[in-house]
């Protein structure tokens, strides 16, 4: 049975001090007055020497691109915690800025390594992968967002040995500032292929390109700290060097790449879900304990211990699933869409019941932002839209289990 190592127990307690003595005190910068989240990802980056081992991580990668070995997480024996206990930590405070550093760290430069060529890694995917650069992952389109492949209306018109992209990509996170973009567009090649079925290409952007409009952040319910933003390509011009792996029929495809980072971001929803989960309890205790009515605190009346009491069932699921899938990535197991979409649902779910129960304990308190838990509600309600929502991971838990 998976449990936190004595080393991982050491990493959660120096990430608390960096959360309560870094982060805690620029919160309400981050959070309500629209200051970008980039400068203290750093500095965690650098204190805890993240940065060093991006590094590290992405000669690793390089190399084996170099010799055409399989990735790390398919042969199994790298460690995903220190990743996963940062994100959980994060997430207790602030979920925003997790979604920020994940997509930048995870989907854009993740897209970057495995489909670019060296040459593509060494551009844009180290500085990804350090934070000195910001990036986004951008799918997503105003009409095509849970059928993001099929109805995708981008395209990439071939002309000579170069594209012309034009259309639009909504929703995209760290798009007001990303300074590298992953944009998936179809390819119009002329042969009157019907929409839905051309080819997905991948193409790397840089901030500033002609042709190329970032809007400013949106206004959200939640996930102040991660800016949101719209894509405007107009006639868009990009070289076969832009194209990841330089070719048009990358190993699996476009729309495989697009897929296998599915499934890792909704498994990886557990430890953020977790984390929200976890803060939520740990006030929601400290409150009931000391919250006086009928002169008793409000902890001794049962229909409060049954709130804290399902809030600690959801949170030993949901932690029970976030060390399954630790293991199965240690080991080099994969995981099917259908179980990542299974983790996702219950856990993004199990966030969002947890910190409303929450918000219900704090009574009048729990609706001013100074307690914090509104703050984690608004912020988790997303959970059940981006990554899939939760009804498309109903849809492919249900296509597998019917399958064959
Ligand atoms: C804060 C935030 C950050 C995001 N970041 C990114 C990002 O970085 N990059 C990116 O590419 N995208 C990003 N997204 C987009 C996100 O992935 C989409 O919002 C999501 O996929 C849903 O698409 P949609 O919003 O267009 O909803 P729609 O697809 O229009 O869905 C509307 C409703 O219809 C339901 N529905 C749709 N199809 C079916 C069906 N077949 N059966 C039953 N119900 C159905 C949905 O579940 C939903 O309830 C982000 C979104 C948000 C809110």
């Amino acid at each position: 049975m998976y449990e936190w190592s004595e080393e991982h127990q050491a990493i959660i307690a120096v990430m608390r001090r960096f959360v309560d003595e870094e982060i805690r005190p620029h919160l309400d910068a981050i959070e309500h007055e629209g200051v970008p989240p980039y400068e203290i990802l750093r500095k965690m980056y650098s204190v805890f020497g993240l940065k060093e081992m991006a590094q590290e991580n992405f000669a690793r990668a390089l190399a084996r691109k170099v010799s055409g070995e399989e990735p790390a997480a398919r042969r199994g024996g790298s460690d995903p915690a220190a990743q996963i206990i940062s994100t959980l930590e994060l997430c207790r405070v602030s979920p925003g800025m997790v979604t920020s550093l994940g997509v930048s760290t995870g989907l854009a430069a993740g897209t970057i390594n495995k489909l670019g060529t060296p040459a593509q890694m060494e551009r844009w995917g180290k500085d990804l992968m350090t934070l000195d650069k910001v990036g986004a992952w951008a799918i997503t389109e105003p009409d095509s967002g849970s059928d993001a492949l099929g109805g995708m209306r981008t395209s990439a018109r071939r002309d000579g040995e170069e594209y012309i992209i034009n259309g639009s990509k909504t929703w995209i996170t760290n798009g007001p500032f990303a300074d590298t973009i992953v944009l998936y567009a179809k390819l119009d090649d002329g042969s009157g292929e019907e929409q839905r079925n051309r080819k997905v290409l991948t193409f790397v952007l840089d901030a500033g390109m002609p042709g190329l409009e970032q809007s400013k952040p949106m206004r959200k319910m939640g996930q102040k700290a991660s800016p949101t933003g719209t894509l405007f390509m107009t006639d868009l011009r990009v070289g076969k060097d832009r194209l990841l792996g330089e070719t048009e029929d990358p190993q699996g495809g476009g729309r495989a790449s697009a897929k296998d980072n599915f499934v890792s971001e909704r498994a990886g929803m557990a430890a953020m879900a977790l984390g929200v989960i976890s803060e939520c309890l740990e006030l929601s205790i400290d409150y009931a304990k000391g919250r006086k009515l009928w002169e008793k605190p409000i902890s001794e009346y049962q229909l409060i211990q049954q709130k804290l009491a399902y809030m600690e069932v959801a949170r030993v699921n949901v932690q029970n699933m976030l060390f399954n899938y630790i293991e199965r990535s240690q080991n080099g197991a994969s995981m099917s869409m259908a179980e990542a979409s299974a983790i996702k649902l219950y856990s993004a779910r199990a966030a969002c019941e947890v910190a409303d129960e929450a918000i219900q304990i704090f009574g009048g308190n729990g609706y001013v932002s100074e307690y914090r838990v509104e703050q984690l509600s608004r912020d988790a309600r997303v959970f059940r839209i981006y990554a899939g929502t939760d009804e498309m991971q109903i849809v492919a838990i249900a296509r597998d289990l019917l399958k064959g």
